[in-house]
């Protein structure tokens, strides 16, 4: 259970009440694929418990983020990524964030264009 946000998509997801393919999970976070994918492979990948964004982010969530950062090579690694990814995080409405619980996309597969 997230615990909070019954209106939050993601945690939606996290508790299995709507449909998303699950690539990975464990008792601190799911990846899954993007409903609408901007790459050959797009996986979002969400703690857990419901943080709106990285301006949410505390102290105590260092643990917690660097589980995160730490599991993107692997998730890229398990989706046939070996020549690289891209990781974006979307914050607020001015960073074009969507859905407010934090989220990592994790891209890859074809020629990705630069910024
Ligand atoms: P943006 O849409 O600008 O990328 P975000 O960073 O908030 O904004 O990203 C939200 C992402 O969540 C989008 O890529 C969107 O396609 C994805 N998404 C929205 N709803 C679902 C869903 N039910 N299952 C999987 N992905 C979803």
């Amino acid at each position: 259970m997230t615990m909070d946000n019954t209106d939050c998509i993601f945690c939606k997801i996290v508790d299995g009440k709507i449909p998303a393919t699950r690539v990975y999970e464990d008792d601190q976070v799911i990846a899954f694929k993007d409903i609408r994918p901007k790459a050959e492979v797009h996986l979002l990948l969400v703690p857990r418990t419901h943080i709106p964004s990285l301006n949410e982010l505390e102290v105590k969530h260092e643990g917690l983020i660097s589980h995160m950062l730490l599991l993107l090579p692997h998730l890229a690694h398990r989706q046939g990524l070996p020549t690289g990814f891209r990781t974006i995080i979307n914050t607020g409405p001015g960073g074009g964030q969507e859905v407010d619980h934090l989220h990592i996309h994790l891209l890859g597969g074809n020629r990705l264009p630069g910024f």
